[in-house]
């Protein structure tokens, strides 16, 4: 399937290098609005646009109010507040982001999209997806930046020693099936990336079926899903089936007909990666089974099940480490109670305190990093999945079978300093 065509702008690296001098932060952005704000648009959209690639920002939100216009961006899952401006400059900002991202200026009361890209310097661009949805006081508008920065090697995931070692292992693997599992928002493209680029090489062919295409990469064949002719997760498998893959990317599992096709493929010979909407590793096999994939199936075609959440890292500029409290060493040590031998724990002598600086626009962390359990499909737990339904039980066996959860996982990541136990109980829940 044919991309949308879509608009293209330049940010010239004058511009660019100005602005990472000037912009550390998202307060230093809404200053920089304010203060070109009588300027003209184009300008403005750059500053916001570059400043958004440069501060690693996820999506930025253009909400009009009665008097005002909101603008906000997401930092590392976190919405901040940037400035407010004048309702009279949103009007000229929307209709220009409408233009560019492809989207009918005279629509505006119902929900749109379209997209554009940045050349940011020589050879790289980066998408931004843009979406409009009327609201009270006109149209409020989010642009996504799809930042290929985010395509990262299994190395660069921030894994355990030993979860490196099993990723790396089954990324290799001729045959079988490896699905990612997690909210959304919780980092499974960047992990289902990087299986794909450690199993890339030039002797074998890898197709892919999205939706949407979220990063592009060279030398595989990636097609997008489009209902509207047809081409679904399911009719799309079936003919990309044709073309002879060895390895196959399906965006991810939402249907019996996507199920049954892509279990039958690993099953044939065939390397599978996606992704699936589960709480846990656990859960996998249980919501397999709910689609219609009947266990003895299961088994057989399933390599591994990876489950993640995304944490916030403490701020290299400003964090610190202090003791634990007593309450937080019965936590930890309670946590990490039955962790198998061969994962290296850290003594529980100091753990990260956050505070807040600019860098990280006061919110005292700064970059993410997932916490992840990995359910390898083995013998034993083949067998265990044939005579067993129950997600508790499938979880107790996996627990019984060397797996170390998300957030034991969480609790090894504080002891090393990265992240906090607030954080992993932010994301996890309390345990
Ligand atoms: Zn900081």
């Amino acid at each position: 399937m044919m991309r949308k065509t879509t608009g293209e702008i330049k940010i010239s690296p004058e511009i660019l290098d100005q602005i990472k001098k000037s912009i550390k932060s998202l307060s230093d952005l809404g200053k920089k609005i304010k203060e070109s704000s009588f300027r003209n648009t184009t300008e403005v959209l750059e500053i916001i646009l570059a400043s958004l690639i440069i501060l690693e920002a996820s999506d930025v939100h253009i909400e009009p109010e009665e008097e005002k216009t909101k603008i906000r961006a997401r930092i590392d899952g976190m919405l901040h507040r940037v400035t407010f401006i004048e309702n009279s400059l949103y009007s000229a900002l929307a209709s220009r982001i409408k233009l560019i991202s492809g989207i009918k200026l005279n629509i505006k009361n119902r929900p749109q999209d379209g997209r554009f890209s940045i050349d940011v310097e020589e050879g790289q661009t980066i998408e931004i997806r843009s979406s409009t949805l009327p609201s009270e006081h006109g149209e409020s508008i989010v642009m996504r930046v799809l930042n290929p920065k985010n395509l990262i090697s299994i190395e660069e995931l921030g894994l355990r020693e030993d979860l490196l070692q099993i990723f790396n292992k089954q990324a290799k693997k001729p045959n079988g099936m490896i699905i990612i599992t997690g909210p959304t928002g919780s980092g499974k493209t960047t992990t289902l990336y990087a299986f794909l680029k450690k199993a890339q090489s030039p002797e074998i062919k890898i197709i892919t079926i999205e939706d949407p295409i979220e990063y592009h990469l060279s030398g595989i064949s990636q097609t997008q899903t489009a209902p509207e002719q047809g081409y679904d997760f399911a009719s799309g498998l079936k003919s990309l089936m044709r073309q002879d893959p060895d390895i196959i990317l399906v965006g991810e599992i939402r249907d019996a007909e996507t199920a049954r096709i892509t279990i039958q493929a690993a099953l044939t010979g065939h390397f599978v990666l996606t992704t699936l909407h589960t709480n846990d590793t656990a859960g996998t096999i249980a919501r397999l089974i709910t689609l219609g994939a009947s266990p003895s199936n299961i088994g057989p075609a399933l390599n591994m099940v990876v489950a993640q959440r995304l944490v916030r890292k403490v701020c290299q500029k400003c964090g610190g480490l202090k003791a634990p409290s007593l309450e937080e060493k019965k936590k930890i040590k309670k946590g990490l109670a039955k962790i198998p031998a061969n994962v290296k724990i850290p003594k529980i002598t100091q753990i990260p305190e956050v505070k807040g600086c600019k860098y990280c626009n006061k919110s005292g962390y700064r970059g993410r990093v997932a916490i992840s359990e990995a359910l390898i499909m083995d013998a034993k737990m083949e067998k265990f999945i044939l005579t067993n339904t129950s997600i508790s039980a499938f979880k107790e066996e996996a627990v019984k079978q060397g797996m170390t959860t998300v957030y034991q996982d969480g609790l090894i990541k504080v002891l090393n300093g990265i992240t906090t136990i607030e954080e992993i109980e932010r994301v996890v829940g309390k345990k």
